[in-house]
């Protein structure tokens, strides 16, 4: 990770306007980092940055985010496969704790591939509030990730070759 971080922001439905607030609240942080969000929370973050840009710059557009598809069309998937890639560093993602949902499956997934690869990840807008003002944001950090080549090396009934050859 380099100072400037790769932000992923995704928002269930009921946590939206939280995010949102508190997007508009950190927009001329954020502006210094790339944002990846899942679609729909991603036209609501453009159009907070947009708003904020207006407001207190009098520029308008504000450099674009890239929006992955929405979260229960695959988005929460594309962003997991993003963090296995190394292209995130950072993720907020404020799932709603209430209500049940199609993909929880894909959210699971998402909380439990992050942990993988031991990236910062705030589910809560306080823990949020502490993330983004972390020194650490504009700092290069690399995260510790834990060693997998015994897992990959590992013996399997049916492989032909001997683990020590992979
Ligand atoms: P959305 O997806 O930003 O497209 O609403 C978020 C999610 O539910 O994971």
């Amino acid at each position: 990770m380099n100072h400037q971080k790769s932000i992923a922001l995704v928002a269930h439905d009921n946590r939206k306007r939280d995010l949102i607030e508190w997007v508009s609240w950190n927009h001329a942080i954020l502006a210094e980092h790339n944002l990846v969000c899942t679609g729909t929370t991603g036209r609501l973050v453009e159009l907070a940055l947009a708003r904020q840009a207006l407001e207190t710059e009098g520029t308008f557009p504000t450099p674009g985010i890239q929006k992955l598809k929405s979260g229960p069309l695959g988005g929460d998937q594309q962003l997991g496969a993003l963090i296995s890639e190394g292209k995130i560093d950072v993720v907020i993602f404020f799932w709603d704790p209430m209500q049940p949902h199609p993909h929880d499956v894909d959210v699971k997934a998402l909380l439990r591939i992050a942990v993988v690869y031991n990236i910062p990840i705030a589910c809560t807008r306080s823990t949020a509030d502490f993330l983004i003002s972390s020194p650490l944001m504009t700092r290069p950090y690399e995260p510790a990730v834990t060693d997998y080549t015994a897992y990959m090396g590992r013996k399997v009934e049916g492989d032909p070759l001997p683990a020590e050859a992979l």
